[in-house]
């Protein structure tokens, strides 16, 4: 038993099911919750982007913030610290008497060193740290194979998985935080321009209004579970651009940890119990396997995960004309598609999965950019931004990751002609189409080639677009 334990939070932003709040406070006497601002979260990345991008830090505060309710409402408090991790935390175990600093494992680089940091740095003072696994839906300690032996076809993963492991059961969310008395300074949450960020306007196109925080994380899978009853048709619609609930929109809180994976898991469970069973409940579960398919990947080979040639070690074949990219970056390319989709991801931080698909595929195998920029320019913008499903899925697309496929080209007109028959979606995020001469935007419209000619020249190019080879226009 400890006298007093620090439990810092990370991307594991609730108190259901979250094992080193748990395990404190079956293990303390007193709890010290603290959450920390990293200052190397908050700076830039190569091209200048933001590390984290307006509308993740908005997300993030609102995060912090329901986190510290839902502590107070345990009787406990949420300490706010600003600086490295592995060095505030430690002085406030100094400052404070804790025994141990309790944690949840990451698995990227970035995060693995500030850990190691951190446990050395503790254990100079006589300090334990523990760190827990949480993160997936399978735990590390049950897959049927050694991490670092994760199979890397997906199929093969999901299969042995399935097989031969079992979901733990959720952890109870603790019936009382015991918060040291003596602590009565807690911090103070920073406001975006205190973090160096502008308040991004809310945009009322966006699919939904993502706020923040483990209660709207469980409110959004109640309506879209039990109010809506749209689980039961989700392996339908799942592909889908236009609206709220043509997905679960679970990957902000999942990102974070607002949402437990095996809290959904269990929900899809009593679903399949009380409503209906079918291949769009299994579905969901096996989207959340990918998510944990992922994340072993990264575990298993660390740093290449973030290298020009991926796990595969491919030559350098990549351009980084600048130009280009920041007309990929800013919704400015003249294929109204993937102009589409990266205006929404400006906008509003949130892309479907059908449009990330198709604008990195239009970056890495259209404009033969570094794949690399389109995983920074993600990081930087995504609402749902999570370090292994992100540079994990750039690297299925660019080739250079666990794709079996060899090139895996997605024909952006034929895409958008499937997906978006009406153009509903591209009037949507472009409504400058409707101002172009001839073009009726009540009007449903095949994506023609007069059309995309007409765009091309609104946006100043030439057609064929120059940035686009050839391939694309048939
Ligand atoms: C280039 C690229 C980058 C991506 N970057 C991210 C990222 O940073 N963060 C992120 O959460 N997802 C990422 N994805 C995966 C996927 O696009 C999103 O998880 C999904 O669009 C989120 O919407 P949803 O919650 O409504 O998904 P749903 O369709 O409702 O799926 C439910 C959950 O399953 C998981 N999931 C679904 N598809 C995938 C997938 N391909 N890979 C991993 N997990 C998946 C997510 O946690 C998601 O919330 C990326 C995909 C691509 C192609």
């Amino acid at each position: 038993m400890f006298k007093r334990v620090i439990v810092w939070f990370r991307n594991d932003l609730r108190v259901h099911d979250n094992a080193p709040l748990s395990f404190a406070f079956q293990k303390a006497e007193e709890v010290i919750p603290v959450y920390c601002f990293d200052p190397r979260s908050f700076g830039k990345m190569e091209l200048d982007l933001d590390k984290t991008g307006n509308h993740r830090a908005k997300f993030l505060l609102e995060s912090v913030d329901n986190l510290r309710s839902n502590l107070r409402n345990l009787s406990g408090q949420l300490v706010i610290l600003h600086g490295k991790p592995e060095d505030v935390l430690v002085d406030l175990a100094i400052n404070h008497h804790a025994d141990a600093i309790f944690f949840s494992e990451e698995v990227a680089t970035e995060e693995k060193e500030i850990e190691l940091q951190l446990e050395q740095n503790a254990w100079k003072h006589g300090i334990k740290t523990q760190a827990y696994w949480q993160s997936t839906l399978f735990n590390i300690q049950d897959l049927p194979f050694p991490v670092m032996q994760t199979p890397e076809v997906f199929t093969q993963f999901r299969k042995e998985c399935e097989k031969f492991s079992k979901i733990q059961k959720t952890l109870p969310v603790p019936k009382k935080v015991t918060f040291p008395k003596e602590i009565t300074d807690f911090g103070e949450l920073p406001d975006l321009s205190t973090l160096g960020l502008k308040d991004p306007s809310s945009s009322s196109r966006s699919v939904l209004v993502f706020k923040g925080g483990e209660t709207e994380g469980i409110g959004r899978l109640q309506a879209y579970f039990w109010e809506k009853d749209l689980l039961k048709v989700y392996k339908e619609t799942r592909n889908g651009l236009l609206g709220g609930d043509y997905s679960s929109k679970f990957s902000p809180w999942l990102a974070l940890g607002c949402l437990s994976p095996r809290y959904i898991y269990e929900e899809i469970k009593r679903y399949e119990k009380e409503r209906k069973k079918n291949q769009s409940t299994y579905w969901l579960i096996f989207e959340l396997i990918w998510r944990d398919y992922f994340r072993f990947i990264c575990k298993k080979h660390g740093k290449k995960v973030f290298k020009l040639g991926g796990i595969k070690n491919n030559v350098d074949k990549w351009s980084r004309n600048e130009q280009h990219f920041w007309k990929w970056a800013k919704g400015d390319t003249g294929i109204p598609f993937v102009d589409a989709n990266m205006r929404e991801l400006n906008e509003s931080g949130f892309m479907s999965n059908r449009g990330r698909q198709n604008v990195a595929s239009f970056l890495v195998n259209d404009l033969g950019i570094d794949w690399r920029w389109g995983a920074m320019f993600f990081e930087s913008q995504l609402i749902d931004y999570d370090v292994c499903s992100n540079w994990g899925n750039w690297m299925y697309v660019a080739g250079v990751g666990n794709d079996p496929r060899e090139n895996r080209y997605f024909n952006i007109l034929r895409q958008a002609q499937n997906y978006d028959r009406k153009g509903d979606y591209i009037r949507h995020w472009i409504p400058e189409l409707a101002a172009i001469p001839g073009f009726d935007i009540h009007q449903p419209f095949e994506l023609s080639t007069s059309q995309l000619k007409k765009y091309s020249i609104s946006l100043g190019s030439t057609y064929p677009h120059p940035l686009v080879k050839y391939k694309v226009w048939i």
